[in-house]
């Protein structure tokens, strides 16, 4: 089987690490002449650089995903992130991080995952939200298959009669804000996906030299593997290879649909994970 050599994961890692873990359609077509295989192999043979992203400090167990995307053919990683000292539910898991990603940084169609390991149930459920989900092929180590395979007679959106799907929402407009945010957190608040609870919600984390870091809220409709958009936010900073506590931070927003907020508890417990005084600011939404 085709793998990078290690002087190659070097390179590729820091080429991930500064472009937070996106690969282009271009880079991939080039990385594919150079180890001479098809798409397939190549996701596979990318997962070994999104595993050097995780953050593990409870299970030491790393897990690397990497989420296809079939609109711009580009690819983008995820990997697993723990917080110390805070419950195990609220662990991101590899294949949410690069779902997360791909989702954040404008995908539309996550057509395949590649996976280090089998995907827990919980990721199972958590990638039966997406939007063509019936289609979506995922290869592991030694097995290429299906989501439609992983999981039989699923539990999903429909149950719920809920229409949307993550990666094909509609767009919401924002009416008032009780304190003024940057467009792009606007952009995030509006897209987030909230079917279950109408908490459309998004996070901003703004660093002194690193730039800002997105999160925003995708919902599921077995509800507990739901992301919140602080998980997201700190993932999508775990991929450009940065931790919280480390890098100076000048704010942090959570902005959340007035009436239906239901973030700040989960956005406090795992900011706590980290030797951090950043404050958190909490705006309310009024959305139309
Ligand atoms: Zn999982």
């Amino acid at each position: 089987m085709a793998v990078f050599n290690p002087q190659q994961l070097k390179k590729l890692e820091q080429q991930a690490k500064r472009n937070r873990g996106h690969f282009s359609h271009a880079q991939l077509n080039e990385l594919q002449a150079q180890l001479s295989c098809d798409l397939d192999t190549l996701l596979k043979a990318l997962l070994p650089v999104a595993a050097t992203f995780s953050q593990a400090p409870i299970s030491h167990f790393n897990v690397g995903a990497v989420a296809y995307d079939k609109t711009t053919g580009g690819a983008y990683l995820g990997a697993n992130l723990e917080f110390s000292h805070q419950a195990l539910s609220l662990v991101v898991h590899a294949e949410q991080s690069a779902i997360n990603n791909a989702w954040l940084n404008g995908a539309n169609e996550i057509s395949r995952m590649a996976i280090s390991d089998a995907p827990c149930g919980y990721c199972r459920q958590f990638m039966n939200e997406l939007d063509k989900c019936a289609e979506l092929a995922i290869m592991l180590p030694t097995l290429n298959t299906s989501l439609k395979e992983l999981l039989p007679s699923a539990f999903g959106p429909q149950d719920l009669d809920n229409s949307q799907r993550l990666l094909a929402s509609t767009q919401s407009n924002i009416k008032s804000l009780s304190h003024e945010i940057s467009d792009t957190l606007k952009t995030h608040l509006q897209n987030a996906y909230a079917p279950y609870t109408g908490n459309l919600s998004a996070v901003e984390i703004s660093t002194q030299s690193h730039g800002q870091f997105y999160g925003r809220y995708a919902e599921n409709a077995a509800y507990s593997p739901s992301l919140s958009p602080m998980q997201g936010a700190l993932s999508q900073l775990a991929l450009a290879g940065l931790k919280l506590d480390e890098v100076a931070i000048n704010a942090i927003t959570l902005v959340e649909t007035k009436g239906y907020e239901n973030q700040q508890a989960v956005a406090d417990a795992v900011l706590k994970s980290y030797a951090t005084d950043a404050a958190l600011l909490h705006v309310l939404a009024e959305m139309e």
